[in-house]
C-alpha cells in the first residue's frame, strides 16, 4: 500500500494561543504538502519523489520552521539544515547551515544523487549548489516578520544562554512515504531552533538521528530539540528496534520519545512509516503539526 505522512514541528502549541487564522494557515499548508506528495504515489512515482515534493511544499510556506520562514540564529540569519534518505539502497543526502539555498531539501538530494558524499555543510553546499546550477537567494528571502520578533522576545527573556532550551514552537518539516514498489524514503527540513548560535547543526540533517529509511523496515523523521535526538540517535533508535528486537513501530516510537528521550530530558516528535505502509504519528510535546493520506483512502491533518 502506497502512503505518506508528513510533520510541520512539534512543540508547545497551546491550544489558546492559536488563533484560529493561524490555525488555517497551518492546516491549509499541511494539505498542499500532503496532497502535493500523495499525488506523487498516486501517479505511480516514488517516494523519493513524493517526500521531496512533501518537503518542497513546506519549505515554501511561511508558516514552518524550514526555507522562507525558518528560524533564526541569535545573529537573525537564516542557516539551514536538510536531509534526505531512500530505503532501498539506503542512500542518502544532506545539507547543514546553508543560507542561499531556497530548499535544502532539493540540495540534499542532489548530493546523494550526484556527489560522491553524504553531508555537504556551509560554503561547500554552496559551492556545490553553484556547480548544479542551483538558483541561490539572498539570506532576508527566508526570513519573515513574524519569526523576527520571535527571535526578539526570545532574547528579551533572557533565553539566550546555550544551556537553556528555547521555548517557541518548533516547526521542523518532515515527510516519509512508501510507493507501490514498496520502497520507503525519509525527508527532513529544518531551520534548527530560534536563537541558536551561528554553525549549530541539529539532528534534522544527521542520518539516524532526525531521517533514516530502509526498506523492510522503517523511514522515519524526528522533530523536536535536536541535541537530545542526536545524542539518542533517534530515527536509528527505533528503526532498529523494529528490525533487531521485533518491536512494532508503534512500540518503537513510544519507546523512544517516552522513555529513551524523556530520561535524557528531551522531546519532540516522529512520524514513522512501517514497511507494511502503517503510518505512526506520536509526540511528547503538546502538539505536532501533521497529516497522514494513504491508498485505503485515509486522509487526516492534526495539531493536538
Ligand atoms: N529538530 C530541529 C533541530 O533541532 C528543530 C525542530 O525539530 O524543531 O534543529
Amino acid at each position: 500500500m502506497y502512503a505518506i505522512a508528513i510533520h510541520g514541528g512539534a512543540g508547545a502549541v497551546p491550544r489558546a494561543t492559536l488563533a484560529p487564522e493561524r490555525e488555517r494557515k497551518y492546516r491549509a499548508g499541511l494539505e498542499a504538502a500532503l496532497d502535493a506528495g500523495f499525488a506523487v504515489l498516486e501517479r505511480g512515482g516514488t517516494s523519493l519523489d513524493a517526500v521531496t515534493t512533501a518537503v518542497r511544499a513546506l519549505e515554501d510556506h511561511p508558516s514552518f520552521n524550514a526555507g522562507h520562514g525558518a528560524a533564526l540564529t541569535r545573529d537573525g540569519a537564516a542557516e539551514l539544515d536538510a536531509a534526505i534518505m531512500e530505503g532501498r539502497q539506503m542512500r542518502a543526502g544532506a545539507v547543514a547551515s546553508v543560507r542561499h539555498v531556497r530548499n535544502p531539501v532539493e540540495l540534499a538530494r542532489r548530493v546523494m544523487e550526484k556527489s560522491r558524499h553524504v553531508l555537504l555543510v556551509g560554503a561547500g553546499a554552496e559551492e556545490f549548489a553553484l556547480e548544479e546550477k542551483f538558483v541561490l537567494v539572498p539570506n532576508h528571502y527566508f526570513r519573515t516578520a513574524e519569526r523576527l520578533e520571535q527571535l526578539e522576545s526570545e532574547q528579551r527573556g533572557e533565553r539566550v544562554s546555550d544551556l537553556v532550551p528555547p521555548s517557541a514552537a518548533h516547526g521542523t518539516v518532515g515527510a516519509v512515504a512508501r510507493d507501490a514498489h514498496g520502497d520507503l524514503a525519509a525527508a527532513t527540513s529544518t531551520g534548527g531552533m530560534t536563537n541558536k548560535r551561528p554553525g549549530r547543526v541539529g539532528d534534522s540533517p544527521i542520518i539516524g538521528a532526525g531521517t533514516y529509511a530502509k526498506n523492510g523496515v522503517c523511514a522515519v523523521s524526528a522533530t523536536g530539540h535536536g541535541e537530545y535526538f542526536i545524542r539518542a540517535v533517534a530515527a536509528h533508535h527505533v528503526c532498529a528496534a523494529v528490525e533487531f528486537r521485533g518491536l512494532s513501530l508503534e512500540r518503537a516510537v513510544h519507546e523512544l520519545l517516552h522513555e529513551v528521550l524523556r530520561k535524557l530530558g528531551g522531546d519532540g516528535g516522529l512520524i514513522g512509516l512501517a514497511h507494511t505502509g502503517r503510518i505512526v504519528m506520536d509526540f511528547s510535546t503538546e502538539g505536532m503539526f501533521r497529516g497522514a493520506r494513504d491508498a485505503s483512502g485515509r486522509r487526516e491533518i492534526a495539531i493536538y
